[in-house]
């Protein structure tokens, strides 16, 4: 078992409030991702979560047993830096024994439980080396390894990838991802990298500000943003984000702004300052014709790259910026001028004040169809 319940969590540093209020439950098996711009409060939430930061306010417990209070080598959870943190003079079997020895277990044990995570992380061959004669990768491997051998209650990780080149941090991704799979512990990762939150996570907490703006499952925090924050921060390129007036039109919500026309569902709504999403994916050249269902960009190509497999496009929509994303024989050359449409079911709408993503919702049609998500 490896439930984490936060309550209340906050932390301040003087006058900086690094977190705030957040109300989490890590449920037992998670891989729950923090994903956040830096000085999010990311790291700070995590090392709460360890013991190894004293929170200002509110209660963590750990399986229902309240442990804020508890000094951080009593808590049944092993952490993963992102700089390993290895005994430099210790050979990685000494490493790898070491949070056993503390626990005082037979040597019989130790070397029993030490074989094992050697084996399931395929470092055997390393045991007797020590963490200068390693790769960044390997070095990385044993990290997970002290962690493993202690089969705690759940694994915090705090940007461990975040020192592999590129190629490596796929690999890796894909074993920690198996490993959590095999292991069925509750992981509780931090990370600014979307790809890695969006392929590994069970679950996705986006943080902003010391808040949490959105818990949800990978495809639920990309398919329905709770904010202008959120749609903005993960997917790249990133969503375009522009702004737009909503009116009514002969029982039709419409949007409307430079360069920017679309007819989206039957209904009436008070005119509102509104912020259009539209993902780069789900934008393609259309023919022009007004009244069509959906959003029409007209649109200036300021640049065309070439990504091998598909291309990227910039364009100016008005005074804004526009990328679209599409397949590479498609002819487009910078200075077209282009119509981009997108389906009415790929648009995203949100408040322009609060940020907050915005529903339709087709029986409040007597008040107003636009609701708060
Ligand atoms: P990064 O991705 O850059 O590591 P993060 O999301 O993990 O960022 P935190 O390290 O948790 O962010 O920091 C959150 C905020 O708290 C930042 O504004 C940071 O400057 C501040 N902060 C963190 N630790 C301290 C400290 N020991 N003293 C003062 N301020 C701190």
């Amino acid at each position: 078992m490896g439930t984490i319940r936060l309550t209340g969590i906050g932390r301040t540093f003087k006058s900086t409030a690094a977190v705030r209020d957040v109300d989490l439950t890590v449920d037992d098996g998670d891989f729950l991702v923090l994903l956040g711009p830096s000085g999010c409060g990311k790291t700070t939430l995590l090392r709460m979560i360890a013991g190894l930061l004293q929170p200002s306010t509110g209660t963590i417990e750990l399986d229902g047993v309240d442990i804020t209070e508890q000094p951080s080598k009593k808590r049944d959870l092993a952490m993963v830096f992102q700089s390993y943190a290895l005994y430099p003079h210790l050979s990685v079997r000494k490493n790898l024994a070491f949070p056993l020895t503390i626990q005082k277990l037979s040597k019989a044990e130790i070397a029993r439980r030490v074989q094992d995570v050697a084996d399931v992380l395929e470092i055997g061959h390393l045991l007797d080396r020590k963490p200068k004669e390693l790769s960044g990768g390997q070095r990385q491997r044993v990290a997970v390894g002290r962690a493993l051998v202690r089969a705690p209650k759940a694994f915090l990780m705090d940007e461990p990838l975040s020192n592999l080149d590129a190629k490596l941090r796929t690999q890796t991704r894909q074993e920690l991802t198996a490993l959590h799979r095999r292991l069925r512990a509750t992981f509780v990762y931090v990370t600014h990298d979307q790809v890695e939150a969006m392929t590994m996570a069970t679950r996705i907490a986006v943080l902003d500000g010391g808040r949490i703006e959105q818990l949800g499952a990978p495809s639920d925090v990309y398919d329905r943003p709770a904010s202008v924050f959120v749609a903005g921060f993960v997917g790249s390129p990133a969503m375009n984000l522009l702004d737009v007036r909503i009116v009514s039109d002969g029982g039709v919500l419409a949007v409307s702004a430079e360069g920017v026309a679309g007819r989206l569902w039957t209904g009436d709504v008070d005119d509102l300052d509104a912020v259009l999403g539209i993902r780069p994916e789900h934008l393609e050249i259309v023919p022009d014709a007004p009244g069509a269902p959906g959003v029409r960009l007209k649109a200036r190509v300021d640049l065309v790259e070439n990504l091998g497999a598909e291309q990227i496009i910039t364009c100016a929509v008005g005074a804004a910026r526009v990328q679209v994303r599409i397949a590479r024989d498609v002819p487009v050359a910078a200075g077209d001028a282009l119509t981009l449409g997108a389906a009415l079911e790929r648009v995203h709408l949100f408040e322009r004040t609060s940020g907050r993503r915005l529903e339709w919702v087709p029986d409040t049609v007597d008040e107003s169809v636009l609701v708060d998500a």
